[in-house]
């Protein structure tokens, strides 16, 4: 599970401060220097860590923190706010556009878990109501569109799929059976390249200029740790991406990605992948995930 390592070397440093009543600034020094290499060895962006550090460490030198009482509490309320800050203080949602369908465009490097969360996501819109309608846009290996019609029926949801032919045209007539079947929600499953390449990049700006999704979600893994936040910058950059969707979280042992995505890219995750079955997933909630950290 993500932040194992992080939470226990976080936990130690805390440990430590508390059990000595009073600090002083050189303490807390000490002590940031211990959270800037637990974070380090998280994965976390160098960058992120600087900020993160700088922004923690100002405010625990600040009057109120040192007269305290119980200053190590503060501390600890400090990295916990700052942690919930660097992940998103709002809780992020889907845009649900007034007038239906909403159209959701699921991107991301092959293997990151494109098609099986595509899958998750429509088991988990479908579960609060909505009647999800699952696009299988990935055209260039036959075998994706039989895993999408798999994963869709395990997740009891309608599979949309016209074979091997323009992403852009089966996008569009998606669209179409869309509103004629009452679906109010579609997901695009495009296709995934083992790199960006700009080629995979042209195909999805054209179904994006013709579909005009209200989300475009990027599936990245987080087992791939500053890689998966690179993807995400490169995507934003060349595409334009709303949001985040971190799968893989659970062989993840470091959680530097999910640490690192918004302060790099400034885009938020929403949702986060925890296995291989469709409902090992959930919302993305940054208090949580501070308070696994912080256990
Ligand atoms: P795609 O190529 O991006 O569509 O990726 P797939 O959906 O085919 O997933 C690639 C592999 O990762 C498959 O073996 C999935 O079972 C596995 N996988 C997907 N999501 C998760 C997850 O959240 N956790 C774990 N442990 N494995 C996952």
């Amino acid at each position: 599970m993500a932040f194992e390592g992080l939470s226990e070397k976080l936990n130690h440093v805390f440990k430590k401060l508390k059990s000595r009543g009073k600090l002083s600034e050189s303490d807390v020094k000490d002590a940031m220097r211990e959270v800037r290499m637990a974070l380090l060895e998280a994965d976390v962006s160098y960058k992120v860590v600087k900020d993160f550090v700088a922004k923690v460490s100002q405010r625990c030198v600040g009057e109120e923190v040192l007269s305290s009482l119980t200053p190590a509490q503060q501390v600890v309320k400090i990295v916990n706010d700052e942690l919930i800050a660097l992940m998103g203080n709002d809780n992020a949602r889907i845009n649900m556009p007034s007038k239906p369908p909403c159209v959701i465009m699921m991107c991301g490097l092959q293997g990151s878990g494109k098609t099986t969360h595509a899958a998750k996501l429509a088991k988990y819109l479908k579960r609060e109501g909505h009647r999800p309608l699952l696009v299988a846009c990935d055209i260039y290996r036959p075998a994706a569109i039989n895993q999408l019609m798999v994963v869709g029926e395990k997740a009891g949801v309608k599979v949309f799929e016209m074979g091997q032919i323009d992403p852009v045209v089966i996008s569009t007539q998606a669209m179409r059976y869309a509103k004629d079947y009452g679906h109010d929600v579609v997901i695009l499953d495009t296709a995934g390249r083992l790199h960006i390449d700009e080629k995979l990049m042209d195909e999805l700006k054209q179904i994006k200029a013709k579909v005009e999704p209200n989300e475009i979600m990027l599936v990245v893994d987080a087992m791939t740790g500053q890689d998966a936040v690179n993807v995400a910058k490169a995507f934003d950059e060349a595409l334009g991406i709303d949001s985040v969707l971190m799968s893989k979280l659970d062989s993840d042992t470091r959680g530097g990605a999910a640490l690192s995505v918004l302060a790099v890219t400034g885009k938020p995750i929403k949702f986060v992948g925890m296995g291989e079955k469709l409902d090992e997933f959930e919302r993305f909630h940054p208090e949580r995930m501070a308070s696994r950290i912080l256990g």
